[in-house]
């Protein structure tokens, strides 16, 4: 037997974000535990914005958990909150979506790493030379002295913890970085998403160095980027069958859908979405070909390949809930028919 100590991650009432929250217990295991080994545990949830004081606890149900490469014998355990009653707490966005296995989610994580209240690099006051040599460069005038470091420890950290992290790039705007975590099944992706983003913010603690998601944050007047989570989507059917009617039946579907989606894809999006700094406006639905100025942007390979493949929706920003921008698209996918899956398909047919 072996003391373990957990980590119970969970999502707070905040709006229109939540933060991540953790505590950790120990228990005693044989082996690194499975997830239906993990106990059911609480917490005031008055602290958090989740109930009130008179009635305050909370209850975290483990849905995923990961080894914690950062402490021995120690597991990240991500949680859905509960009501006392066992139901989904009105915070709890991983409960309400639907999910398909066979759905595909790549979520581009881009983020600002931010010291003393300006983006890492920044003078205190007034701003480095303009964007050009930032994204994907190299060099200390680019990059400064620390944040490879922080985003190369990140990468390992997640591959250590099973979170299948695809790779880096440094940004547009000075500071600025992005991620990518692909996953199979709304949940699954997004479980993952949150807990690199927990990772991130964990590990940038000792660098007195903050994680900024804000998807504009330093505001529309000035020429530097925001911040957005481009997620990259494939059901079974639009990579074994798709087709340029199914294509065009989709995207019909999210044109009819537009507002739907942009009210789960981040707050202060507008701030964003101008049409400027390859993005779409906010009030517009688009697609095009390798087109990085439309909503939707189709890659080449999927046209090339009869209208088969991934699509990658270019307005979810990174302050977005990965549960509620998954299962957003999966419920417009569902509306189309033909549109779920191939096994379901197939099950309809037999
Ligand atoms: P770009 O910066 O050119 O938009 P990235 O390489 O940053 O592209 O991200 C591409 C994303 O697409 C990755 O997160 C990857 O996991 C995801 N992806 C690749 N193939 C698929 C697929 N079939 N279904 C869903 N996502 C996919
Ligand atoms: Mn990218
Ligand atoms: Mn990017
Ligand atoms: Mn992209």
């Amino acid at each position: 037997m072996a003391k373990y100590k957990l980590e119970y991650i969970w999502l707070d009432g905040y709006e229109p974000v939540p933060n991540l929250r953790g505590k950790t217990r120990v228990e005693e295991f044989d082996a690194f535990p499975a997830l239906e080994q993990l106990p059911m545990w609480n917490f005031d949830g008055s602290s958090t914005r989740q109930a009130e004081g008179h009635d305050s606890d909370c209850f975290l149900q483990p849905v995923a958990v990961f080894p914690d490469p950062t402490w021995k014998d120690a597991a990240l355990v991500m949680c859905e909150v509960l009501l006392p009653d066992g139901t989904p707490h009105p915070s709890n966005s991983r409960a309400r979506i639907p999910d398909d296995p066979d759905a595909w989610f790549g979520f581009e994580q881009e983020y600002f790493l931010y010291r003393d209240g300006v983006p890492l690099g920044f003078p205190a006051n007034g701003f480095p030379p303009p964007q050009g040599e930032y994204y994907t460069g190299v060099g200390f005038k680019n990059v400064g002295d620390v944040a490879r470091e922080i985003v190369q420890t990140h990468l390992d950290l997640c591959l250590e913890a099973g979170i299948e992290h695809q790779g880096i790039n440094a940004e547009v705007a000075k500071g600025q970085w992005e991620f990518q975590i692909f996953g199979k099944g709304s949940r699954t992706a997004a479980d993952q998403v949150w807990m690199a983003r927990y990772l991130l913010l964990r590990l940038c603690e000792k660098y007195g160095v903050d994680v900024n998601f804000h998807p504009k944050p330093l505001g529309i007047e000035v020429d530097w980027n925001g911040s957005g989570m481009h997620t990259n989507f494939s059901t079974a059917y639009m990579r074994e069958v798709g087709g340029k009617q199914y294509f065009e039946s989709l995207m019909a579907a999210f044109d009819d859908r537009k507002e739907d989606h942009i009210s789960v894809y981040g707050p202060d999006n507008h701030l964003r979405l101008t049409g400027l700094h390859e993005t779409a406006a906010i009030d517009q639905f688009t697609f095009g070909v390798a087109n990085r100025g439309a909503s939707i942007r189709i890659p080449h390979s999927f046209v090339k390949n009869g209208y088969r493949g991934y699509l990658e929706d270019r307005r979810p920003n990174a302050l977005g809930d990965p549960y509620k921008i998954a299962g957003r698209i999966l419920e417009t996918i569902a509306s189309v028919p033909n549109g779920s899956s191939v096994a379901e398909l197939e099950a309809a047919v037999a």
